[in-house]
């Protein structure tokens, strides 16, 4: 509604494949109609659940429509602006680079041509500002995180700042995340932020009790965390203490049944110990949403006021990995909007 996609807002965990609308998918299966892939076959629809697995597998038909520079400046510019058009005023998007032998696709190509689709946009005066983190995809292991970690050193230094940052993720039941501590470590050093997915599933508290040392920058997602489903204080503790924001995506919980109803989200966990998290989309093609209908259903399931929600949107922030000036100007146009919705 009206106040929900008027609100600003700030989008900090969404994976650039998982964002393709519907209408941009669309494009793409006309351009390689020989894939035979339908538009069903990239999505899930409301009220539908899929197990982890099967989400992955919605990403590995999406990779077969999106394999050269073309599709990735048309799926990085049209994910651009409908975020933009959500009312999205700063925005990170996240991709894992990826080479394509039948298309001639290189690691380097597809980050220039995210980091080129950010420029287009800019040109054409979009009220967004965007920046981009380099996906670690956990289950292609140690040296190819490795491989990451120095092309976004290279990009660090090399372009506009677009890219300020190193995510890990992919399906969190292949792999440990102790193997990818070097690489990360390294990114770190070299000045790159560090967004970690963190107990997407309950298996994993040793591995996360691992990264928080490094610590991360930030968090995403963060279901088993804590103690009331099976994480621990400790681990709790050691979030708080170094103060590191949660990137919260309940559509995309739910669908992806980590988390059993909207009602049990660990949004409230967090939530009430006033400790900063995010409301972020994960997937919106994939899991068919927008930021605005997340804000929207925070609000509707935990009970938030508008105001609940515009104190939500403008800590974002200061959880973005922007530079302090932006930060500021960022600041600056909130109290500029807030007028026009209170
Ligand atoms: P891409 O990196 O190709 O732009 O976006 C799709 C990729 O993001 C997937 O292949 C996967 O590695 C990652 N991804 C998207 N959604 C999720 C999620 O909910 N959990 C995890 N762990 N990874 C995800």
């Amino acid at each position: 509604d009206f106040f929900h996609r008027t609100l600003p807002k700030v989008e900090l965990h969404a994976h650039l494949n998982g964002s393709v609308s519907s209408q941009t998918i669309d494009k793409l299966i006309r351009r390689k109609p020989h894939l035979n892939i339908e538009r069903s076959m990239t999505a899930i629809g409301k009220g539908q659940r899929r197990t982890l697995e099967e989400c992955f597998q919605v990403f590995k038909v999406i990779h077969q429509l999106v394999d050269t520079e073309e599709d990735i400046l048309m799926v990085t510019t049209d994910v651009i602006r409908e975020f933009a058009a959500d009312g999205v005023k700063y925005l990170e998007l996240r991709s894992t680079p990826r080479e394509e032998t039948n298309t001639g696709l290189t690691k380097k190509g597809y980050v220039e041509t995210v980091v080129k689709a950010i420029q287009l946009c800019k040109n054409e005066g979009l009220d967004i500002d965007v920046r981009c983190l380099m996906a670690i995809d956990r289950r292609n292991g140690a040296q190819v995180a490795m491989e990451t970690v120095k092309l976004a050193e290279e990009f660090l230094l090399s372009s506009d700042g677009s890219v300020v940052g190193l995510d890990l993720s992919g399906d969190p039941k292949v792999g440990h995340g102790k193997d990818l501590l070097p690489a990360l470590q390294r990114g770190r050093n070299s000045g790159l932020k560090l967004s970690l997915h963190l107990s997407e599933i309950p298996s994993q508290l040793e591995e996360s009790d691992l990264l928080l040392n490094l610590p991360p920058d930030r968090i995403g997602h963060g279901t088993f965390l804590h103690p009331e489903v099976g994480g621990s204080q400790s681990l709790v503790d050691k979030v708080l203490k170094n103060n590191i924001p949660l990137e919260l995506c309940l559509t995309s919980n739910v669908k992806g049944q980590t988390v059993p109803c909207y009602s049990q989200h660990h949004f409230k966990y967090w939530y009430q110990l006033g400790h900063p998290i995010v409301i972020c989309t994960d997937d919106k093609g994939v899991f068919c949403t927008d930021l605005s209908q997340e804000y929207q259903l925070v609000s509707s399931t935990f009970g938030l006021s508008h105001e609940d929600l515009w104190n939500l949107s403008e800590q974002a922030i200061d959880c973005t990995f922007a530079p302090e000036t932006i930060k500021q100007q960022l600041k600056q146009k909130w109290t500029d909007l807030k007028p026009r919705l209170f």
